[in-house]
């Protein structure tokens, strides 16, 4: 068909194709790599080669851990492999209580929701709690599952530059004084890894009174001398309204959940339209996540060993001359410049068998693609070190260092 007789439809679809096409015939193309096998925590088999892992989220390692498999293997005898429906018809076991009140312990709050992925918990809770006339702040980094969230809500949708807490006030300052408010944010920035100016957000809000909503994917693991999060990492317990977070990322499972007060889940329960209108987490899912939370706090070397990993990889690359941007935390960002130059140190990386992945534009400002890489309590300090040199002579190679 000509270009002229395309609708807006087919340009698109057209568009991106070639755009693909392109990327793939110079071999630059990493979307979508299948996984063959998981080889322990930090070796994945790609393409029949194996490859070192510094692209995965499972921050602790416990992908694969055996009480969690045995946990989701047990659910499955129990309640086979899928559920009645909604939650609120048949589809809520007692594993869905269970897990509930488990990430209600971890949190250290009254109660627990969960839902089936991070991504829907956002975009239905934020559109339950705000709507026309109110107001949601947030951060111009935040997750897309948040800015969905926010736009899909309806409420009047304020964005306030990175963790800028002067910007948070003047926008606060903007909404009329009876104006319902909702600040929202990541607790760790998923392209950046940094993190939020927690204590300074907290004041804001209590001297606005608004309502505070933190994202924790990327916290959870993470954060805290135990791993439970941004407040324990602040020492500032108690402070966060609205606690969000997913089963998918250091918790090795999917879906998604929000902890706070009694009366806010009891609330969510019965206005949330995920909630009442899609269906409930798998049995095995619901029992690995429970598995998983109880894990972090028995095994608490875990979280130790990932501080300690985090460490010597952020040094360690930039000492070998690579720019880490912000990075506090297990998300190592390596700037690269050029979409194009991500690729070529993505293909670079991976032909020494270190398995790291670009982000380019959209996700990223142009000019600031870059490698994305994730260190893991799985990895050893040895196995760091040598991924750190060939990370090197892949940078040098495609230019990205000096010769
Ligand atoms: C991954 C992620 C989500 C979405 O979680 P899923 O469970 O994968 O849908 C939400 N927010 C942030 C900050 C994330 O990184």
């Amino acid at each position: 068909m000509s270009e002229q007789a395309m609708d807006a439809i087919q340009k698109r679809i057209a568009a991106m194709n070639r755009r693909v096409e392109s990327i793939q015939q110079q071999d630059l193309y990493f979307y979508n790599q299948p996984i063959q096998e998981l080889r322990g925590g930090a070796r994945v088999l790609v393409n029949g080669r194996e490859m070192a892992m510094y692209a995965s989220y499972s921050y602790l390692g416990l992908v694969g851990h055996p009480k969690i498999n045995q946990a989701a293997k047990q659910a499955i005898d129990r309640f086979g492999t899928g559920t009645h429906g909604v939650r609120t018809l048949a589809g809520t076991l007692t594993l869905h209580r269970e897990l509930e009140e488990t990430i209600a312990a971890f949190k250290h709050t009254e109660d627990a929701i969960t839902y089936s992925s991070g991504y829907v918990t956002n975009l239905t809770v934020v559109s339950t709690l705000v709507g026309r006339g109110d107001y949601v702040i947030s951060d111009k980094l935040n997750h897309a599952s948040i800015v969905d969230g926010c736009l899909m809500s309806g409420a009047k949708f304020l964005r306030f530059p990175h963790n800028d807490m002067a910007a948070l006030e003047n926008r606060l300052r903007q909404v009329p004084e009876s104006g319902t408010k909702l600040v929202i944010t990541d607790a760790v920035f998923s392209m950046d890894g940094d993190v939020i100016n927690f204590p300074k957000l907290v004041e804001l809000c209590k001297k606005y009174r608004a309502w505070l909503m933190v994202d924790e994917a990327h916290s959870v693991g993470v954060l805290g001398e135990r791993g439970t999060g941004i407040e324990e990492h602040f020492g500032m317990p108690n402070t966060i309204d609205i606690k969000m977070g997913t089963l998918s990322k250091t918790i090795p499972s999917v879906g998604g959940y929000v902890a706070g007060s009694k009366a806010l889940i009891r609330y969510l329960r019965h206005a949330s339209r995920a909630y009442i209108f899609s269906a409930a987490l798998p049995p095995a899912q619901a029992a690995a996540a429970k598995a998983a939370l109880e894990v972090i706090l028995e095994e608490p070397w875990r979280v130790r060993k990932l501080r300690e990993n985090t460490q010597l990889f952020i040094q360690g690359l930039k000492k070998r001359g690579f720019d880490t941007m912000s990075t506090e935390t297990a998300i190592v960002p390596i700037l690269c410049g050029s979409d194009e130059a991500a690729f070529r140190m993505t293909r670079a990386a991976q032909r020494r068998d270190i398995f790291v992945l670009p982000v380019v534009s959209p996700a990223v400002p142009s000019g600031l693609a870059r490698l994305r890489a994730t260190v893991t309590a799985a990895h050893e300090p040895d196995e760091i070190e040598m991924a750190m040199d060939l990370l090197e002579e892949a940078g040098r190679e495609v230019g990205i260092l000096g010769m």
